[in-house]
């Protein structure tokens, strides 16, 4: 399992991030490469690899992870306009950082949710 990957890194205090949230399950902290005008990452504080290793025993600390983006939402004021929750998993879903993690995005209109469209 994924335990030493970046992410894990920045939930055991090894390494620094702009945390935003954080409770007994998930920790939220500002993107270093924000694509939005807020962009927060928020992480299981326990090693799930991508979505697609996701098994029952995380359902508390997905679950969590909904409720954690909906108070840090509320906290960074884009509870009435509105954001946007991705979960990029593995090589096809863009995916660079082996810890599962909810991108929270807002703060403006962000558009269609694919730009790129591939000629068939
Ligand atoms: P993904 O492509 O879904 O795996 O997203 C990884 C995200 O992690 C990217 O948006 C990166 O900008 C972000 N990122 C990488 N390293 C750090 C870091 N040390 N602190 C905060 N965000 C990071």
């Amino acid at each position: 399992m994924a335990v030493d990957n970046i992410f894990m890194k920045i939930v055991r205090g090894e390494l620094s991030a702009d945390i935003v949230y954080r409770d007994e399950l998930v920790t939220a902290f500002r993107d270093i490469q924000p694509q939005a005008p807020v962009h927060v990452l928020i992480v299981p504080n326990h090693p799930i690899a991508s979505a697609a290793d996701a098994g029952q025993g995380d359902e508390a600390a997905l679950g969590r992870l909904f409720t954690a983006a909906r108070q840090v939402a509320e906290q960074e004021g884009l509870s009435q306009d509105g954001y946007r929750l991705i979960v990029n998993c593995k090589a096809h879903g863009g995916q660079e950082v082996e810890q599962l993690h909810l991108h929270l995005l807002g703060g403006e209109p962000l558009g269609p949710m694919r730009c790129r469209h591939r000629d068939r």
